[in-house]
């Protein structure tokens, strides 16, 4: 369906401003907040900010697209002149999408191994993706180096941004330079495997297929602290890749069982499965129901919410998910409306 491609009046631009600037002041606040009281620190960006975002992405993620702190700093360059637009050809978004992948299940682990209970190191593996988040929006026109390309959240975004309830106008890209090959801020129901060639590149399908299994494994390792976790790298990375690659065969002979005509409905569902194994585990955790007594405890309220909280919590998820992701019928919509083309073909 085509969508109206709009220009931000200069109110509302000034307004999405603000608001970047705000949500950017926040996340400068936790990084100081993670290096110099890092205890409150933690608390800020693991269980407050992370758990959060899964249920953003779902629900909205063109509105976290248009305020997230790393994909504003990565265009700071754009918006004052200092990019040098480079075009990416449609094999290195590719590639950069490919490393996104990687960055993302490499970096994950690293959280038992001392992020999670690291304030200064979590700062430091944050300002190291936004140097860069700032080195690929000097090269790289608008979203396509950073925030389409290299960013190891960007694949989280697609996996479960494909049902937003909300459009809200593009607030970075002032007009369209067709940055990116299919533009994932402005295709109506964006996931993973949609892509310019023919077959699904291999980056989509890991996303689609393993990340379920990933987040499951993920969740079997306890967290680590005091330099400990170094002697556990084996085990923080094992678990979830053998999660990884146990939903990636099952996604695979799924696809090939099923008709073409059901793939799109696999997708949602295994899109769904990772979003609702991420909550059946952490929602319960922030109350300390988690697997790991004191892992990812924003705050212990077992006394005032009961033995049962944890399966009430993990039915009220996996329905909600599978409902918003797979069964709900919904618009076809993109993350945000696209701009007017700069050059019109
Ligand atoms: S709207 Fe156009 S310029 Fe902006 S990210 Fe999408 S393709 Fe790139």
């Amino acid at each position: 369906m085509a969508r109206t491609r709009i220009h931000l009046p200069p109110p509302h631009r000034a307004a999405w401003r603000a608001l970047q600037t705000a949500v950017w002041a926040i996340g400068l606040a936790i990084f100081a907040a993670l290096l110099l009281q890092p205890t409150l620190g933690i608390h800020a960006f693991w269980n407050v900010l992370i758990p959060v975002a899964p249920a953003l992405l779902v629900l909205a993620p063109g509105l976290w697209r248009n305020v997230c702190p790393l994909g504003s700093t990565a265009l700071v360059p754009r918006h004052l002149g200092m990019s040098a637009r480079g075009k990416l050809s449609r094999a290195g978004q590719a590639r950069l999408r490919l490393l996104g992948v990687v960055l993302l299940l490499s970096i994950v682990p690293l959280r038992h191994v001392v992020m999670d209970t690291s304030g200064p190191a979590t700062a430091g593996v944050i300002a190291g993706l936004a140097l860069l988040a700032v080195a690929m929006g000097t090269r790289f026109e608008w979203k396509s180096g950073w925030c389409s390309g290299l960013c190891p959240v960007h694949p989280v975004e697609k996996l479960y941004g494909q049902a937003p309830s909300l459009s809200p106008p593009n607030a970075h890209c002032d007009n369209c330079f067709r940055c990116v090959e299919i533009c994932p801020d402005s295709t109506p129901a964006m996931h993973p495997m949609i892509g310019a060639a023919q077959r699904p590149e291999a980056s989509g399908t890991l996303m689609v297929g393993g990340f379920a299994g990933y987040i499951w494994g993920w969740f079997q390792v306890r967290d680590y602290a005091g330099g400990e976790g170094w002697a556990h790298l084996d085990v923080a990375y094992a678990f979830p890749s053998a999660g990884l690659l146990a939903s990636l065969g099952l996604f695979l002979w799924l696809r090939r069982t099923l008709p073409a005509g059901h793939h799109t409905t696999l997708v949602r569902s295994f899109a769904a499965a990772a979003v609702a194994v991420y909550y059946w585990y952490r929602l319960p955790a922030l109350f300390g129901f988690g697997p790991f007594p004191g892992d990812g405890m924003l705050v212990d309220l077992r006394q005032v919410l009961g033995a049962g909280f944890p399966w009430l919590s993990r039915l009220a998820t996996t329905v909600f998910f599978f409902w918003w992701l797979v069964l709900r019928t919904r618009q076809r919509r993109g993350w945000t409306i696209r701009p007017p083309l700069a050059h019109p073909a």
